[in-house]
């Protein structure tokens, strides 16, 4: 028979949390639109035919789960791994054509934030456009190392599949349950949910509030701009007894 302070926790066993997984397309940078554009150029020539907005719900996917959703839908079939690689290299020239994306709104102070209250923080994108990643160091100084980066080459089943969220906890030396996770789209906050880390959904672009909510994220907020408002409330709330 259990006695009732069986249940007792102590003050010392609260659980804090103490790394954030943060994505990268519409999360730290506004990319979202180029990528977009990008893919619907590429589609269009190889006779695929996608609405511009369509990107927007498979984002987060890696290039190549993405250009094989397209083709099982239009013709059946799927790429080889050679084919994928060279239409998604195609589609990588054409967002560096696009130019280049400026930082999302208030991921800057968000970033800081989370690096003042010691906070790790590991990047988890189903990106490998080096484009960006190669921003990252100079725009967000000491908050994503290379060797806490899970990009597309890093994972063998892209997001909503766990894996990438559980790869970026590891990355922490942390448990998934110790990690907030920050993402902008619903295959991402699935993701997060589904390796069992606190989903923070944002929404910074055309996807509806509900939809994240829907795919698993704790909270929703409206911008990156609202999450750095409220990160520190939001921290507290999430410490636990
Ligand atoms: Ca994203």
């Amino acid at each position: 028979m259990g006695f009732p302070w069986d249940a007792y926790k102590p003050v010392h066993a609260r659980e804090m949390i103490k790394a954030a997984l943060v994505d990268m397309d519409g999360t730290l940078y506004d990319s979202m639109p180029f990528h977009s554009k990008a893919w619907h150029r590429l589609m269009n020539e190889i006779g695929i035919e996608a609405p511009e907005d369509e990107f927007y719900l498979d984002e987060g996917m890696t290039g190549a789960a993405t250009v094989n959703k397209l083709a099982m839908k239009a013709w059946n079939k799927c790429f080889s791994k050679e084919e994928c690689d060279a239409l998604y290299a195609r589609k990588a020239a054409y967002f560096r054509e696009l130019g280049a994306p400026g930082l999302m709104p208030g991921a800057d102070r968000v970033i800081a934030g989370l690096m003042r209250r010691g906070i790790v923080c590991v990047l988890v994108t189903g990106s490998g456009q080096n484009s960006l990643l190669c921003r990252l160091d100079s725009d967000f100084p000491d908050a994503f190392p290379q060797c806490r980066r899970v990009t597309a080459r890093d994972v063998s089943n892209g997001k909503p599949h766990p894996e990438p969220f559980l790869r970026g906890a590891a990355l922490a030396g942390v448990r998934p349950e110790e990690c907030i996770a920050i993402d902008n789209a619903p295959l991402g906050v699935e993701s997060a949910s589904r390796a069992g880390t606190v989903a923070i959904g944002v929404c910074t672009g055309p996807i509806p509030a509900y939809v994240l909510e829907k795919a698993g994220a704790s909270i929703v907020y409206g911008s990156m701009d609202e999450l750095a408002d409220g990160l520190d409330v939001l921290l507290d709330s999430l410490t636990m007894l």
